[in-house]
């Protein structure tokens, strides 16, 4: 298969030669700053619509206020690098990008020069109908005076790597974090929710947990206006983990994806729950434009509106 160009600092280059310095704090100290978008092919609009960049670009320039750096690039200009590197890659499916802000200088505080490149890749998903088998990690969360999981850095993401590997040699699919106060955080890069009594619930953005974009969609938006089902956000125990209907996880590149176990106790009757099936249907129809409704989520690649 083609290998896909990397746009970096405003050119679309072959993978070998996207590369940086080994003493930039950027590779050292994995000092950057990403986002991970995701874009969809509609066959029948002919049309790759990216999904919520304007909320990516938001965080994105707060993780880089939380780190202390910016770099020179308008949103305007970030929009313009998204459909660039999708169009030079001739992208006619489904595709998944790092966005990602990076600080070329050296030492522990360095905060410039910066640069920024945008890493398109192919992202496989489950099988239909199949979820994932989960275990409570015995790693904890960072916490939000420590490593703060609502700035995503890439060296935040070794908490999860440690949590995701033990939960591989376990036996297990992926972890679930608990936070130092032993209440239910997230996945190592998605949302936790589950249904419990009739219930969506999911834990607040207090619990050091990303402010995710799916989140935000899903309890504002898809659940009670195009599911009528409403989402409560309150602290998630463990123990209700083993006794939880349906649960999954969500995010940017998850998208919905169906936990079927939790510390090898069955979600519900082990297959995939019927609210987080509706909720699956419900996200990717509106995600790929097959549901029309919020079009102002949706940025086409192929042709752009103009004012
Ligand atoms: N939590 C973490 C730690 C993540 O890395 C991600 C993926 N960005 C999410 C949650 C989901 O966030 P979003 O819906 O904005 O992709």
């Amino acid at each position: 298969m083609k290998e896909l160009g990397i746009w970096m600092n405003g050119t679309v280059v072959p993978p070998g030669q996207a590369v940086l310095p080994v003493n930039s704090a950027a590779v050292f100290y994995a000092t950057n700053v990403f986002e991970g978008l995701r874009a969809y092919w509609n066959a029948d609009a002919e049309e790759l619509y990216c999904f919520r960049l304007l909320e990516h670009f938001a965080r994105f320039r707060e993780s880089m206020k939380m780190m202390r750096f910016t770099i020179p690039f308008s949103d305007v200009d970030l929009f313009d690098a998204v459909r660039q590197v999708l169009t030079a890659n001739e992208l006619r499916e489904d595709i998944h990008m790092h966005l990602v802000a990076y600080v070329l200088g050296t030492g522990l505080d360095a905060t410039s020069p910066t640069g920024v490149y945008i890493n398109p890749r192919r992202r496989p998903r489950l099988a239909e109908n199949s979820g994932l088998r989960c275990c409570v990690s015995s790693w904890v969360r960072t916490s939000d005076n420590a490593i703060p999981i609502r700035l995503k850095c890439g060296a935040n993401y070794q908490n999860g790597r440690l949590a995701q590997l033990q939960a591989k040699a376990d036996g297990y699919d992926a972890p679930i974090l608990l936070n130092q106060q032993g209440k239910v955080a997230e996945g190592t890069g998605a949302s936790f929710f589950m249904v419990r009594k009739g219930k969506l619930v999911t834990p607040p953005i207090t619990n050091d947990i990303l402010e995710s974009i799916t989140r935000t969609t899903l309890i504002e938006e898809l659940c009670p206006n195009v599911l009528g089902l409403d989402v409560v956000e309150r602290d998630i125990d463990r123990t209700e983990l083993y006794v939880a209907d349906e649960a999954f996880f969500c995010g940017s590149g998850y998208e919905i994806t169906p936990i079927v176990s939790i510390d090898r106790f069955p979600v519900g009757n082990g297959n995939v729950g019927n609210i987080t099936q509706q909720i699956l249907h419900a996200y990717m129809d509106v995600v790929r434009g097959v549901d029309k409704r919020y079009s102002e989520w949706r940025t086409p690649t192929y042709h752009p509106v103009t004012a």
